[in-house]
């Protein structure tokens, strides 16, 4: 999906040409994937014995809250430039390796659905963002509380 034809480009240095690159790259980490087809604009230019690729590349991150586990989507992009010194047989580069580690990268570790997030409640997963715990005083609160309730006599 990202490799490219360059044999227009072999042995011409200075020749250079603007490619747009579209396809899947799967990345999955724990908080953070990117799930829907990225976008590479990249300039190709020809040096004496290499092909520099340096562009930018557009993708959604699909990220998970860190602290409540809330999940959203989140547009970013990241630059890169990678120099190409081996073309395989068919004159062909291959960005796919250089645009998952570059997009990796840019992942966020912990995500935050926002900088202040509260998280949610140890005890019962209440999200404490939209409905405040009042605590829990006794037993009697968690549904296993309450069943043991009902079952004594
Ligand atoms: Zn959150
Ligand atoms: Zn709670």
């Amino acid at each position: 999906m990202f490799t490219h034809l360059v044999t227009d480009l072999i042995g011409r240095p200075g020749t250079r040409r603007d490619v747009d690159l579209r396809g899947q790259l799967d990345i999955r980490m724990q908080l953070a994937a990117v799930v829907e087809p990225v976008e590479a604009h990249v300039t190709l230019e020809a040096t004496s014995e290499e092909i520099v690729a340096r562009g930018v590349v557009e993708f959604v991150e699909h990220l998970t809250c860190n602290r409540c586990l809330t999940e959203w989507d989140e547009p970013a992009s990241v630059e890169f430039l990678e120099v190409f010194d081996e073309v395989d047989r068919s004159g062909r580069i291959d960005l796919e390796q250089m645009l998952i580690d570059e997009v990796s990268l840019a992942l966020p570790l912990t995500p935050l659905c926002r900088p202040d997030c509260a998280g949610l409640c140890p005890t019962c997963g209440t999200d404490l963002n939209t409905d405040p715990c009042s605590g829990h005083p006794d037993e009697a609160v968690s549904p296993f509380g309450a069943l043991q309730q009902l079952l004594e006599p």
